[in-house]
């Protein structure tokens, strides 16, 4: 017999989800995530996946996988510090450490995972942590596991955060102080101010972190934010994902060799879980090599987003103030948001509503997430049919 505060709580949750129509339903895919999918046996542009680059798909990378699988099998069988660190690992980790122009690096089995293995590696309950307040649920989680005192800021508003540093560096009250912030918001597209949050910073002495899960095979010729903004060497933590541009699975934070060695000694992700797969470790470091050697993928990915971009736009839509390939269609209520999804969905087209909590209530949007690997044939047809919803819901004329 189960509990019965437990199923209590369970059937009045999961019911207030669903009559407020916030309970989502999942769609498992029935193909590979590549430009196009398939969902209950129906062929859908895809513009919903975080694979930028069309990478998760691409040839090269699964035979360096199968390689991989063939010579070290499928699971690494230790933790890293115990026998799970393979010659492999230590080869990703140098070839990410180059990419990121930074001395050392360490990978993780996610990107959630560094923020919970990284902050509070430095962080305790003696120091404060400056946090945008639009920062990803990861690094709000792994800002509370460190018991520091977080202190958020007004979104990208520089002037709140100076004036949040100045404080409580007068205060004497902490030990260290950190700032840290998404390098791209992921709902809106939008650059953090990084030329601004590195002088302020300078200023009161205040540790750096950058989590550029969506800048990172994007931005700066794919090694990310900070190049982007020619701040290489001035931002003490780089936070990077394998799942997203790089296309497999996994993540890495990137640094001074000092800080990489005390994460390797102390992160309890790095400590207490089984390391990556010599299959996304393989795949990664072929994704790591192409981007080296060639930038024509990122070039790509640019264009492709631009030729979405422009054509939303021209329709009428409010794409909203997006820096980045990440599309957001702005429609405002919730409901017709997610209408206007279902009939995307009905038209051939798979991109997901985004509506409160995720973002702010009155701001639903479609998030759109063109990659490289789709055609002009595929986006025309998406753009038509965002037309014909458009029309059908009165959002545009
Ligand atoms: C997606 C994302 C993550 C999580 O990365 P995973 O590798 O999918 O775990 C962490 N931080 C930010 C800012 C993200 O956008």
């Amino acid at each position: 017999m189960s509990c019965r505060q437990l199923s209590q709580f369970l059937s009045e949750n999961l019911g207030d989800l669903k009559t407020k129509g916030l309970y989502n339903v999942i769609d498992p895919l029935q193909s590979a995530n590549g430009p196009t999918i398939i969902i209950k046996g129906r062929e859908l542009i895809n513009l919903s996946s975080n694979n930028y680059l069309g990478l998760a798909t691409d040839s090269r990378l699964k035979q360096s996988a199968v390689e991989a699988i063939q010579k070290y099998g499928v699971g690494a069988g230790a933790v890293r510090t115990i026998n799970g660190t393979f010659e492999l690992h230590l080869e990703l980790e140098e070839k990410l450490a180059k990419f990121k122009r930074t001395e050392a690096a360490v990978a993780y089995q996610s990107g959630f995972n560094c923020n919970m293995a990284a902050i509070s590696a430095v962080m305790d309950k003696n120091d404060a942590i400056l946090s945008d307040e639009l920062n990803h649920a990861s690094i709000i989680d792994g800002c509370r596991l460190s018991k520091a005192k977080i202190i958020a800021y007004k979104h990208s508003d520089m002037d709140d955060l100076r004036m949040k540093a100045e404080q409580a560096r007068n205060l004497g009250a902490y030990n260290k102080i950190m700032v840290i912030t998404d390098g791209v918001f992921s709902m809106d597209g939008d650059i953090a101010s990084l030329p601004e949050i590195v002088d302020i910073a300078e200023e009161f002495d205040l540790i750096t972190y950058v989590d550029d899960a969506h800048g990172s095979g994007v931005l700066g010729e794919g090694a990310g934010t900070v190049k982007h903004f020619g701040l290489s060497g001035k931002v003490d933590f780089q936070i990077g994902t394998l799942s997203k541009a790089i296309g497999v699975v996994g993540g890495y934070v990137a640094g001074k060799q000092e800080l990489i060695d005390w994460l390797k000694a102390r992160s309890r992700p790095f400590l207490f879980s089984t390391s990556l797969s010599p299959a996304d470790v393989a795949a990664s470091i072929k994704a790591i090599d192409l981007l080296s050697n060639s930038t024509e993928q990122i070039r790509q990915l640019w264009e492709n987003a631009d030729y979405l971009k422009a054509g939303l736009k021209k329709l009428g839509f409010d794409i909203g103030n997006s820096q980045t390939p990440i599309t957001p269609c702005i429609l405002g209520d919730e409901i017709i948001t997610q209408e206007f999804s279902r009939q995307l969905n009905a038209e051939g087209v798979y991109a997901k509503a985004i509506v409160f909590p995720t973002v702010p209530r009155g701001t639903g949007r479609i998030r759109n997430m063109p990659s490289a690997s789709h055609t002009y044939q595929m986006l025309d047809t998406a753009i038509a049919v965002y037309a014909k919803v458009g029309r059908n819901l009165r959002v545009i004329h």
